[in-house]
């Protein structure tokens, strides 16, 4: 037991929005999604990670969280009151 240091932060691309695994302490990073380079300095952090494979289970989370709320289905019950 020490001192737990996170290696890997999750942050998203500000260009294009997308989240991925940055290394903990790098500068900057390419996005795997759209290719431009960003500043980790800059980059919004959704999460940290002691490994790579937390790493990873925390960005399916995130991804799925996002897509969730993006795609919420709406039902049209709404119209009901307006039309009655
Ligand atoms: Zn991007």
């Amino acid at each position: 037991m020490g001192c737990s240091e996170w290696k890997y932060l999750i942050v998203s691309c500000p260009h294009c929005g997308g989240l991925q695994v940055a290394r903990a302490g790098a500068k900057s990073k390419t996005c795997p999604y759209c290719g431009r380079r960003f500043s980790l300095l800059k980059a919004k952090v959704y999460g940290k990670a002691r490994n790579g494979r937390e790493a990873v289970e925390i960005v399916k989370i995130l991804k799925y969280k996002k897509e969730g709320g993006l795609r919420k289905y709406i039902p049209s019950d709404d119209y009901g009151d307006s039309l009655m």
